[in-house]
């Protein structure tokens, strides 16, 4: 029925291609396609499917990109390659008329900002192209923003305050390691925290508000208040929000290795000479990082992500919490890949899927609040992420 093509074959492409592979009905023919190709052939060896082919693509040409699609003539584009490389793969999806799809914002190579403008900046030409984007459809951002739309839609008339938290209490056996791509990871947890109050971005030092979150199943976790990009799309998008916040768990121990980083200047993305090379420190320590593709065989323990989300119902004050929990040795046995991975790359597939099937359509940009979350949720749980939600059990998340 549809024709895919998969940009990125890192741990969340890994996830993606295998997903898309289960629904041979309606992803028939599958392109996996990046930098390095040996990387998709060894995805792709361990597919059943009867039509998964394999290519080679620099994605951060538009012109390579197009070619390549103007050639498998797909119906729509899963970007799950890095940031770096939305714009050149939009600019394509744009010449050849294709949907586009992807799992986090664009970012400059040069600057870490995390800013949805480069990409909201192609609604109209989209429009006039008759094409559909869906920026940022993972867990978080993606899940995240389903969540809150299904709380506005089923459960708020106004939704208020909006608290994301995101913990990782599974156990790598590693000392240091992230688990999605080190370096984009790092840029994002290294620079200023924002969260957003009364209209306005209060700006804070990295890790400096932090609280004792307890998560389904897994209990009190420390988390700190970082900027995250779902915030900036859900409060345009949803205005009554008078407080949004983004929490995320990390270890005393993950703290102060990247404390020991940072301060030798290992995080820093200002090139350096070394050798009589440029090299970017980041790059460097990306590189003797573990790659967070190899975590997966001995993580264990769970994931745990939700919104805590309160507002008025018929004129009342309601709370309301939903959220997953996904299991790393589970998703490992699965799709040989750990939560972080697993938990991005469903609702990458599952986005996808909404949209050759037409339940997800639209012509422009769009971010994942702006759809109807029904179908979506309605399938979440079949594909690997059950979700559970509480109204006026929790306590105030103050
Ligand atoms: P990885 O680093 O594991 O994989 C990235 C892949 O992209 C690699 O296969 C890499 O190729 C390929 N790639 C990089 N540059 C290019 C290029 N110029 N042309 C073609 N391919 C390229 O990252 P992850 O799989 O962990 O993450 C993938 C995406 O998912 C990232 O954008 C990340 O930010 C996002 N993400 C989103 C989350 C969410 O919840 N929304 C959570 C986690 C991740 P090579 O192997 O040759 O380097």
């Amino acid at each position: 029925m549809a024709k895919v093509l998969i940009i990125g074959a890192g741990g969340v492409g890994n996830v993606v291609v295998k997903k898309c592979a289960q629904e041979k009905a309606v992803f028939t023919d599958i392109l996996l396609a990046s930098r390095t190709k040996e990387k998709c052939d060894a995805i792709a060896k361990d597919i059943n499917h009867p039509s998964i082919t394999t290519a080679k693509v620099d994605a951060d040409q538009s012109s390579e990109v197009a070619a390549l699609i103007k050639d498998f003539q797909p119906d729509i584009v899963i970007n799950v390659a890095l940031p770096y490389q939305d714009l050149a793969i939009m600019d394509a999806c744009l010449e050849t008329g294709v949907n586009y799809l992807d799992t986090a914002n664009y970012e400059p190579p040069e600057e870490a900002k995390f800013e949805y403008k480069w990409q909201w900046a192609y609604q109209q030409r989209y429009q006039e192209a008759g094409i559909m984007a869906v920026l940022g459809c993972g867990f978080d951002p993606g899940v995240t923003g389903v969540f809150t739309a299904h709380a506005l839609k089923h459960h708020f008339d106004e939704i208020h305050y909006l608290d994301i938290v995101d913990c990782n209490a599974g156990s790598h056996g590693h000392p240091f390691a992230t688990n999605f791509n080190p370096e984009i990871n790092i840029r994002e947890i290294t620079q200023k925290g924002k969260y957003y109050e009364n209209n306005q971005w209060v700006e804070i030092d990295p890790f400096s508000i932090h609280r004792s979150v307890d998560y389904p199943e897994i209990g009190l976790k420390d988390s700190y208040v970082l900027y995250h990009e779902e915030l900036e799309s859900l409060v345009k998008n949803i205005p009554t929000i008078k407080r949004a916040r983004f929490w995320m768990t990390f270890s005393q121990e993950y703290l102060t290795h990247l404390r020991v980083l940072q301060n030798v200047g290992l995080t820093s993305i200002e090139p350096i000479e070394y050798e009589g090379k440029q090299i970017v420190p980041l790059n460097f320590l990306k590189a003797v990082l573990p790659i967070p593709s190899s975590l997966g065989e001995n993580y264990q323990g769970q994931t745990s992500i939700g919104c805590h989300i309160r507002g008025l119902k018929d004129g009342k004050q309601r709370t309301f919490y939903i959220y997953n929990n996904c299991d790393h040795a589970e998703s490992y046995k699965e799709v040989g890949a750990q939560a972080i991975s697993y938990t991005t790359g469903v609702p990458a597939m599952l986005g996808a899927l909404l949209m050759v099937t037409g339940e997800w359509q639209g012509k422009g940009v769009f971010n994942v609040e702006q759809l109807n979350p029904d179908p979506f949720l309605e399938k979440l749980g079949k594909y690997g992420l059950p979700w559970h939600q509480l109204i006026d059990e929790t306590p105030i998340f103050e």
